[in-house]
């Protein structure tokens, strides 16, 4: 029998066989303390089972094996484990209260390292693939990331997912299984290029497949009305078309194995059969349009981030993952607990964004239609299950859905949020008592750009709670996007700040790193980050200060290696490696970290004798495919690189590197070895940051703006341990205001004039001298992000970290202290957070 967290998941609540078939007794479960010499039978066991999965699931021998096919066989027999530490975890009670995460994306990467990390069988499986003939590391790099994500949001969806399950916090996690993930990018002539990413071409061995639980999800099609006895009018759906949701579970293992919680990712599949008379007839494509049209909805991830795309295909995706996701924990509350008035005591549901915002009128529609709940029944126990987060403040990535393709693809859904908005402005007006208040701020529907259903406001109304990502976003949702809402609802903002797993980003990524912090703090330092706080005094001490500039030198030189395998550029590991790594976008503000490069080039070449700190500048990220100023700047970026690189009178002071496809496991390699960590977008834009939390963690001294969960780690790592420039978000605010702000900054700057002269002039683009004008031309002409404002301070501080760098006792003091600081930045405590304070669900 499998225990609760993955059995209670089958439709019938039936134990599945599918996992346990190889089982035997088998000390899988139990822990095995990280960097302890593995116990010799379970190092045969796990050799023998890998084997066993080889031979007898993949039909390979030892001597027909592909690094691919070991990898395969490891996770399968993983995979076992993990379901035995399932089955050990508890004896198939029913969990008080349970979790359910919907997010339209899950950046997960590579799955191997983390298992075999929280199940304390690193030292294990290396030794048991070693006496096979195989080596660990080639295993590792032969898994394909599962990139179910663009950036930051997915990656968080990823992180909380480990975090809920190393605090035993029963959930699941509900996404969409994509064919394709995130693109893969290549540099063709230094331009992005995208191929379509194929993770799931060989299979995926952690997922059990659950055909047995599909749900029908309903598009189109009309509504009517009956009568009943008692005078209710009932209304019923009736969708033109149906499309099946098929479950696909992976198992989430927490910390030492002691609890596992499953990822459901839902499949596409038509339920329209092959329509035979159009097939005999020679129609072989429109015998099975209908299908395409259906599976559709799974097969790729919309590569966009902060911009909404408004695609009807997008808004059948989420609607897809959001019903699927509704009526399983529905089927599971009801054969648990019976009445579903129950729910909000038993479910916390957590939406990740707008984008399963659809919940709202989705459950709505399910009590009432489904199961005969009274409106106002219906909306009690909506409005007290749902949870939202907000991720962005950006307008452009705010969703709003057309009334019109509401009303054709979901035409019930469309009077439901007619009835909630009607209500809530009524509300309004009694409160108001008479007096006026402004409708068009608070309503659900956008009457200023062609009628459209407002998702955030949606979300909003119908959650209990609502949340920002860093102290400074959650003010600016009360003063901004929310502020009528805030007013009429002010308990209902809170802020949880995120977090990011130090399984992964410190544990796995950075071995060294991790293992002089158990030398210092103990073995307790990975159970409880805060024994971090123990390396602080170190900071002092010299030696230790060389042991811990040693470490990172490892890590550099593995960088180094990277590099030159993928760019041809060879770097030299002991200059400072200063990196921005993260979306491309022009509020994340690549391109003034590359006029500043620009700037710095000339300096150097007026003076190519005087003492100059020697950098490599590194950059990674992705770019929308359709975001054109985007891929321009990524296009400037290699440009650059090319006439820096090859110029000798630069030699080693400054190199510039692009690093193509950014994505988790890229990640890995690059935070280990960065001495700088870029964070500099303009005050305001970014909600918190997360990929600043692992580089400070790994001990990457900060240069930022005073932007979203920046300000936390300098509260944190203290100001003297961070470089911080530039405006703050009042101060853009105003300047935003000022008239010619950007030309007043240009004109004041010969430096800056100077550096966007170059780019505009061709200086790096000889072959086509206006190639750059279009990004020259918006810095001069608009610059909506202040690159311009904040240049001359952000050059100042760069400076001050050439010097800073010159001064290594000082530099790795610093470093250390960022390590030791950062305790609080971990997901564990962003989820003990929800916990207590959102979901107010029981820690296990
Ligand atoms: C952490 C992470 C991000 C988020 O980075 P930010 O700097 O916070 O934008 C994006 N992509 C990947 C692969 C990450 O690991």
């Amino acid at each position: 029998m499998l225990n609760a967290a993955l059995s209670v998941l089958s439709r019938n609540g039936e134990a599945e066989t599918t996992a346990s078939s190889t089982k035997t007794a088998r000390s899988a479960a139990t822990f095995v303390k990280p960097r302890q010499r593995p116990d010799g039978d379970a190092v045969a066991q796990l050799r023998e089972d890998i084997r066993t999965k080889l031979v007898y699931v993949l039909g390979k021998t030892a001597a027909t094996a592909r690094d691919r096919d070991w990898f395969a066989a490891t996770a399968l027999a993983l995979r076992d484990r993990i379901v035995d530490a399932c089955e050990q975890q508890q004896t198939g009670s029913v969990p008080d209260k349970r979790v359910y995460y919907l997010s339209l994306e899950f950046l997960i990467g590579r799955l191997l390292s983390d298992a075999m990390n929280n199940l304390g069988l690193v030292e294990t499986t290396r030794a048991a693939l070693r006496e096979l003939g195989v080596d660990l590391a080639e295993v590792e790099g032969a898994e394909p990331d599962a990139a179910l994500g663009n950036g930051g949001l997915g990656r968080l969806a990823a992180c909380f997912m480990e975090s809920m399950a190393s605090l035993s916090i029963p959930a699941v996690g509900y996404g969409i299984r994509y064919d394709h993930g995130i693109f893969r990018q290549f540099l063709e002539d230094g331009w992005q290029r995208e191929a379509p990413e194929t993770w799931l071409a060989e299979g995926n061995p952690w997922e059990f497949p659950r055909p047995e639980t599909t749900y029908k999800i309903g598009f189109g099609g009309h509504v009517t009305m009956t009568s009943q006895g008692d005078h209710q009018i009932r209304r019923h759906w009736h969708p033109a078309e149906t499309v099946n949701a098929v479950a696909y579970d992976i198992p989430v293992v927490g910390w030492r194995g002691k609890h596992v919680n499953v990822l459901r990712l839902w499949k596409a599949e038509s339920d329209a059969p092959v329509e035979l008379a159009r097939f005999n007839a020679g129609d072989h494509v429109g015998a099975v349009a209908g299908r395409a049209r259906a599976e559709a909805i799974s097969r790729v991830l919309y590569p966009s981030d902060s911009s909404a795309e408004g695609q009807e295909l997008r808004l059948r995706q989420e609607f897809f993952f959001t019903s699927a996701s509704l009526q399983d924990l529905v089927r599971r509350h009801v054969a648990e607990r019976g009445s579903l008035r129950s729910l909000p005591d038993h479910a916390a549901i957590q939406l990740n964004d707008t984008h399963p915002a659809i919940a709202v009128p989705e459950l709505m529609r399910i009590l009432m239609e489904d199961h005969e709940f009274s409106w106002e029944d219906a909306w009690q126990i909506t409005s007290n299950t749902l949870h939202y987060t907000n991720h962005t403040l950006l307008p452009e990535a705010l969703e709003t859905w057309p009334v019109e393709l509401m009303e054709r693809l979901l035409p019930r859904h469309m009077q439901i949020i007619y009835l909630i908005n009607w209500l809530h402005l009524e509300e309004q007006s009694k409160n108001t008592k008479g007096g006026t208040f402004d409708v068009s701020a608070v309503s659900l529907i956008d009457e200023a750009h062609g009628r459209r259903v407002r998702m955030g406001p949606l979300a909003f109304h119908g959650s209990r709670r609502v949340n920002g990502v860093s102290a400074l976003h959650s003010e600016l949702l009360k003063s901004t996007v929310f502020k009528d809402l805030h007013a009429i609802e002010p308990e209902k903002i809170v802020n949880k700040t995120n977090g990011i797993t130090f399984r992964r980003w410190l544990h796995n990524a950075n071995p060294e790193l991790t293992a002089l912090a158990v030398e210092v703090a103990g073995e307790g330092v990975l159970d409880d980050p805060e024994g971090l706080r123990k390396l602080e005094p170190f900071a002092d001490d010299a030696e230790f200060r060389t042991r811990y500039a040693a470490m990172r030198k490892t890590r550099k030189k593995r960088l180094a290696q990277v590099i030159a395998e993928r760019t041809g550029i060879v770097v030299d590991p002991a200059a400072l490696f200063d990196v921005q790594i993260k979306r491309i976008h022009e509020y994340k503000r690549q391109l003034l970290n590359l006029v500043e490069t620009v700037a710095l080039y000339q300096a150097i070449k007026q003076a190519p004798n005087k003492d100059w700190t020697p950098r490599v500048k590194i950059f990674a990220g992705k770019a929308a495919p359709s975001y054109v100023q985007a891929k321009l700047i990524i296009k400037l970026a290699g440009d650059i690189a090319r006439v820096v690189n090859e110029d000798p009178e630069i030699g080693g002071k400054l190199k510039v590197v692009f690093l193509p496809n950014y994505s988790v496991s890229l990640a890995e390699v690059i935070i280990p070895a960065a001495d700088l960590s870029e964070q500099i977008s303009t005050a305001g834009m970014e909600a918190s940051g997360t990929g600043n939390m692992k580089l400070a963690l790994n001990g990457a001294l900060t240069v930022g703006t005073l932007d979203g969960a920046n300000i936390e780690i300098k509260d944190h790592v203290g100001a003297d341990n961070i470089f911080i420039f530039g405006l703050d978000a009042e101060e853009v605010l105003a300047r935003s205001r000022e008239p010619d702000y950007a030309g007043k900054a240009i004109a004041a700057s010969p430096r800056l004039a100077a550096a966007l002269d170059a780019i505009g002039n061709g200086t790096f683009s000889p072959e086509e001298p206006g190639r750059f004008s279009s990004l020259v031309d918006e810095l001069r002409h608009g610059d909506r992000y202040l690159t311009t404002v904040d240049f001359d301070d952000y050059w100042r501080v760069q400076r001050e970290i050439d010097a800073a760098w010159k001064r290594p006792a000082q530099w790795w003091r610093s470093a250390i202290l960022n390590t030791a600081r950062m305790a609080w930045f971990s997901s564990d405590r962003s989820m003990r957070e929800y916990a207590e304070e959102i979901w107010r669900v029981r820690l296990g």
